[in-house]
């Protein structure tokens, strides 16, 4: 039987088609990678068909981060929170810094100055990550206490003004956050769907893990390598407070890195505050607020963020829930 031509151009055709469906049907490739950055082990991964596609994705996200912590950490010199501490008055900042600055007034505002960006002073007082801190002396505590509070900050436009010439910006419990969604952005734009991106405890989950729904389990805040509650979300951010990464125990009391604007010393209503919302930064903001207001006024505060949730591990070790807590809950 002669061939005939349609016949020999469909059977082309057709392996044409099949050998397309398998490259583009085949595996799912996750790429994951870590880097020391923000004083943490940042960690992204990210699935997709191309390799070479993520492996690009997470260059150019690990880069934001790195140019945003040049902006935003008071470890550089020439950071905008740098600048903004040496000047007398404020002035003006990149419009990623004036960003955050706002998301952080605004929880500074409805958590009645329990989320205060203006502690930097009584950061570098306590410099509780040194290896021997001590309990400074409370004459210094008022001292660099001086003039801080939510209003001592305020921003208009990209300008911002400091109250005192003193005060010390600290974006300590913000900016990570920020960074983290950024990076997120970043895995976006090269079209990526599913993937994450954790910074210490600061985390967004995005689409899903190749096989199943991200489920992530919640630092326990007292049992070393132990979970407290398992949750299972989908972009969605996840951030957890604690006072277990970075303290020092003097005459009964733990003293770590949250603190009181009303004490000027460690907060002491919490263990630890999870919050999951719809993006880091306000996590992160929020997750601080909720420890130093302690469990109860944390969820009243959390009420006024439609869209949050949050786990709260009181002083005593009880567990206080949102009430929309279960809807993410892996566990029963
Ligand atoms: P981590 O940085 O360990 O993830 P947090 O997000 O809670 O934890 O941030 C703690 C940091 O936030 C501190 O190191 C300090 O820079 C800053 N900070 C401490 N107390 C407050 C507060 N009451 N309001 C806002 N920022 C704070
Ligand atoms: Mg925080």
């Amino acid at each position: 039987m002669p061939w005939n031509r349609p016949l020999i151009i469909g059977i082309i055709l057709l392996l044409l088609t099949l050998g397309w469906l398998r490259t583009n049907s085949g595996e799912t490739e996750q790429v994951r990678r870590s880097q020391l950055m923000m004083g943490t082990i940042v960690e992204i991964v990210a699935t997709g068909q191309d390799p070479d596609q993520l492996e690009a994705a997470i260059d150019e996200a690990f880069a934001e981060m790195a140019r945003l912590d040049r902006l935003l950490s008071r470890h550089y010199q020439d950071s905008d929170v740098s600048r903004l501490s040496q000047s007398r008055k404020g002035g003006k900042v990149a419009p990623e810094t004036a960003e955050v600055i706002a998301l952080g007034l605004d929880v500074a505002r409805h958590s009645k100055g329990a989320f205060d960006m203006t502690l930097g002073r009584l950061k570098a007082l306590w410099d509780i990550s040194q290896e021997n801190p001590v309990i400074p002396k409370q004459e210094a505590i008022a001292e660099a206490m001086e003039g801080i509070g939510p209003r001592a900050l305020s921003l208009e436009g990209l300008n911002l003004f400091k109250q005192s010439p003193q005060l010390m910006v600290d974006l300590g419990g913000i900016a990570k956050g920020y960074i983290v969604d950024r990076a997120i952005i970043v895995l976006k734009k090269h079209g990526i769907n599913n993937g994450a991106v954790n910074a210490g405890g600061d985390m967004y989950l995005l689409g899903q893990h190749p096989e199943h729904p991200w489920r992530i389990g919640i630092q326990h805040p007292r049992e070393q390598d132990g979970i407290l509650a398992t949750v299972q979300v989908r972009d969605k951010a996840v951030v957890t407070s604690g006072d277990y990464e970075r303290f020092f125990e003097q005459d009964g009391h733990r003293y770590h890195h949250i603190f009181d604007p009303e004490t000027g010393s460690s907060a002491r209503g919490c263990q630890s505050a999870t919050v999951i919302t719809k993006s880091v930064a306000l996590g992160d903001a929020l997750a601080t607020a909720l420890f130093v207001l302690g469990p109860q006024k944390g969820l009243e505060l959390l009420a006024e963020y439609p869209g949050s949730e949050g786990l709260i591990v009181a002083a005593d070790g009880t567990l206080h829930p949102s009430t929309g807590w279960a809807s993410y809950a892996d566990s029963p």
